[in-house]
């Protein structure tokens, strides 16, 4: 950790204030105030408010997706992709040149640690730099039909992309959708969560120092209702990219679904993470403990179930449990082991499943109860939970908590575990730790999910295609499938 980066966080955190964030949409290249209300932004850590931004609705949808229809006709798809490529490179070396400033912005605004948003902010900047890269190596195919017929297909990019981004990665999403699509040559509304809305907005002002043209991405900030709705269901918009709940997914792609737009859906999880008897226990303890206390448990990809062979089942939860309740609480600008939740609404959700928990007499081996920053006695906290011998029709085991809450299910053999861990309507990434490639490649041929780790947990980069099986999702992220999604294909026949 730089001691510039430092300092800068021991100052917010003592101020509870921060310099430079705006109260504005950014529509056209410009930083716009409308006539609506102000929504407060929150700091998890405390649950005080820290800054205030703009309550938009239809009529700034409106504004935004015309700003990008015309952005897109008249500039950004006559743009050569090496040039796009360019912008996206100096992107993201603006990205690393702030990158002290708007980690502190990330961790203040979602309530994650410091090191867990340094490495969001590192990330947004890759993604940019690996599309940059690939801008002009979108290619098209031909096509062998005859002599004198040609056939060749060209990838067009889709237009106007709506970006509906959830709270958890408030940057990193961002970056994750919006990259490739203006790689693709597609203009950008993003709409980012009520509860995280700043560092959406200092993106606006990077990119258009990097030399985006105006009009390119524009972000309208407000609440899923009244912003979120109206930009899915908007006729202009060619592409939605969404992360967030099933629930919400659902709405989104019945919106999309009248006007046949095209989505991508990342949604919910309720990953297994295999253990057998053979694996190397020190390796599978870190990574299942990273797996699910990693930004309080607040990833669709979280490793939130345990299935584990009976014979080591014993040792590994008790390890396991102990370094549950050493994790160290705290302030997320103090950089402690777990962060608070994000909002008071989530805090609320745990609680739930915490209490239910409890009085049902389910086994609870480490944690259980909602808490507060042990320093100031403020802020919104979940204990690092454990939950044992859960029967696979628990909720616990079926229903996402999106907190640190881990579920324990214990198998006796191969097909169980297999039969277990694919036991639920979700289908996001699953991980295997054993040190028998046989098992572990059998393993990962069985189970049902768009991602597997084996003996590792979420070290995999942008390079990799991400996305759920049955309700995690439709389509791909990241990589060389990312990029597609932002493009129609153009198959042309010709013959002279
Ligand atoms: P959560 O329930 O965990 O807060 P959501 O899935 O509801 O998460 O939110 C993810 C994103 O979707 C946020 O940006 C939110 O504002 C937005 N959103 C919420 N409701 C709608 C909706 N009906 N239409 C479009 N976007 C929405």
């Amino acid at each position: 950790m730089s001691s510039n980066l430092e300092s800068l966080a021991r100052q917010v955190a003592e101020s509870g204030r921060i310099e430079g964030l705006s109260d504005k949409h950014f529509i056209d290249g410009r930083f716009i105030a409308r006539g609506n209300e102000s929504l407060e932004c929150y700091d998890p850590g405390t649950g005080k408010p820290f800054a205030q931004f703009a309550a938009g609705g239809k009529a700034e949808i409106e504004e935004a997706v015309e700003a990008a229809k015309v952005a897109f006709a008249k500039v950004w798809s006559k743009v050569v992709p090496a040039e796009r490529g360019r912008i996206l490179q100096k992107t993201a070396a603006l990205i690393r040149e702030k990158a002290d400033y708007l980690t502190v912005v990330e961790s203040l605004d979602s309530g994650k640690t410091l090191s867990e948003a340094k490495g969001d902010i590192a990330n947004a900047a890759r993604t940019f730099e690996y599309y940059a890269g690939a801008a002009d190596k979108l290619q098209g195919d031909s096509f062998p039909i005859s002599g004198d017929l040609l056939a060749y297909t060209v990838p067009e990019p889709m237009g106007v992309t709506a970006h509906i981004i959830p709270w958890n990665y408030p940057l990193a999403m961002l970056a994750r959708g919006v990259a490739p699509a203006l790689a693709a040559g597609c203009t950008i509304v993003a709409k980012p969560a009520e509860q995280t809305p700043m560092t959406a907005l200092l993106m606006a002002g990077i990119l258009q120092e990097a030399g985006l043209p105006d009009g390119v991405f524009n972000v309208v900030t407000g609440t899923g209702e009244e912003a979120g709705a109206p930009l899915a269901a908007h006729k202009d918009v060619a592409h939605i990219t969404f992360t967030g709940s099933v629930e919400t997914g659902g709405k989104v792609m019945q919106a999309a679904a009248r006007n046949i737009t095209q989505v991508t859906l990342e949604l919910g999880g309720k990953s297994p993470a295999v253990v057998l008897a053979d694996c190397d226990m020190e390796n599978a303890i870190n990574n299942v403990a990273g797996s699910i206390y990693k930004n309080a448990g607040q990833i669709c990809s979280a490793g939130s179930r345990l299935v584990i062979e009976r014979s080591i089942h014993d040792e590994f939860v008790d390890k396991l449990s102990r370094r549950a309740a050493q994790l160290r609480l705290g302030h997320g600008l103090r950089d402690p082991d777990v962060g608070p939740v994000n909002s008071q609404e989530q805090l609320g959700k745990v609680k739930g499943y915490l209490e239910d928990a409890k009085a049902r007499g389910v086994e609870t081996r480490a944690g259980g109860a909602v808490t507060a920053d042990p320093e100031t006695g403020l802020g919104w906290f979940v204990e690092p939970t454990i939950f044992d011998n859960l029967d696979s029709k628990d909720r616990l085991v079926q229903e996402e908590v999106f907190g640190p809450v881990l579920a324990v299910q214990v198998i006796d053999s191969l097909d169980e575990a297999i039969e277990v861990a694919n036991d639920t309507e979700y289908g996001l990434v699953a991980g295997v730790f054993t040190k028998d490639s046989a098992k572990a490649r059998r393993l990962a041929g069985a189970l049902d999910a768009g991602q597997i780790f084996v003996n590792q947990w979420f070290s995999v980069g942008i390079e990799v295609p991400f996305g759920g099986n049955k309700k995690s999702g439709i389509g791909r992220e990241k990589g060389m499938e990312g990029l597609r999604a932002y493009c129609k294909i153009k198959a042309v026949g010709e013959r002279f």
